[in-house]
């Protein structure tokens, strides 16, 4: 969607390439899980060496949530993502709403997720996922919640219950879809999130896709401990593997790494907000 001069996300856009610089921000990453991460403090120094100054944790049920509020007070560079993920959909109540709108009022919360839907590992019946996802839909609407989602082979789903939706600020996490789904993200005005797999040899797939979504709303994450780019795919995955998402997004691309950097990072602060910086 096009802008006039003088719009105020014309500014902010100005704001967020200004800021942007070499700045890389890890949009999606799970230091709160324990088992991976016992000593979250390492990572998040190694990915500061990396130049991954910013971290976004993001809880899957309202225990990881509240463990990612307080990675958030406890490092300046981690901000949190509260909600619950449609593979726990299985344990979640109505009351647990509560607490995911109490977290979601800590200062650096930045969105309502991870939610979605998942017919990949059916954890949960369609039906208490779509329970769980509207209920969250609903409060990300009362409280004006950026929402980050997760998706796997439920799009056509998911965007159908979008579409029928008042608009709103959404994220497709790992972004996975076909051509024709990236154009209905796109016709939302939908930001995605792009992972290991574009640096993977056999992604010629994805990568073509990403080409036609158009750069100004696509971010970069690592979903550690998950997704592990090239080289290292199939080992626990860190924040300070970021830079080769974005080196592999630059090539998909065909714009240089500085270049992919600052646009990633000018999309994530235009989702997420300013996040200190
Ligand atoms: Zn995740």
């Amino acid at each position: 969607m096009g802008y006039a001069e003088g719009h105020p996300e014309v500014r902010a856009q100005r704001y967020f390439v200004s800021v942007a610089g070499d700045i890389l921000i890890d949009t999606h990453c799970h230091l709160n899980d324990a088992d991976a991460f016992p000593d979250p403090s390492e990572a998040v120094r190694e990915a500061v060496d990396a130049g991954v100054t910013r971290m976004i944790v993001v809880g899957i049920d309202s225990d990881s949530s509240r463990r990612a509020v307080e990675l958030a007070d406890r490092f300046e560079e981690v901000y949190a993502v509260v909600g619950w993920h449609p593979n726990h959909a299985a344990s979640y109540a109505a009351s647990e709403l509560k607490t995911i709108e109490e977290l979601l009022n800590h200062p650096k919360s930045v969105a309502l997720g991870e939610i979605g839907l998942d017919y990949y590992r059916q954890h949960a019946s369609k039906e208490s996922q779509m329970r769980c996802l509207n209920d969250q839909l609903a409060l990300a609407a009362s409280v004006d919640a950026s929402v980050v989602f997760h998706c796997r082979e439920a799009y056509g789903d998911l965007l159908d219950a979008l579409e029928t939706r008042p608009r709103h600020r959404y994220l497709f996490h790992c972004f996975a879809g076909s051509e024709e789904v990236a154009v209905r993200c796109r016709a939302l005005d939908a930001w995605i999130g792009v992972d290991g797999p574009v640096t993977y040899p056999s992604a010629d797939t994805l990568r073509a896709v990403l080409r036609g979504f158009g750069h100004d709303r696509v971010v970069i994450e690592t979903d550690s401990p998950w997704m592990a780019p090239h080289p290292y795919r199939g080992k626990r995955n860190r924040p300070a593997w970021l830079p080769l998402v974005n080196e592999g997004l630059a090539r998909a691309l065909v714009v240089s790494p500085g270049v992919c950097a600052a646009r990633t990072t000018a999309a994530a602060l235009g989702f997420f907000g300013r996040l200190g910086l």
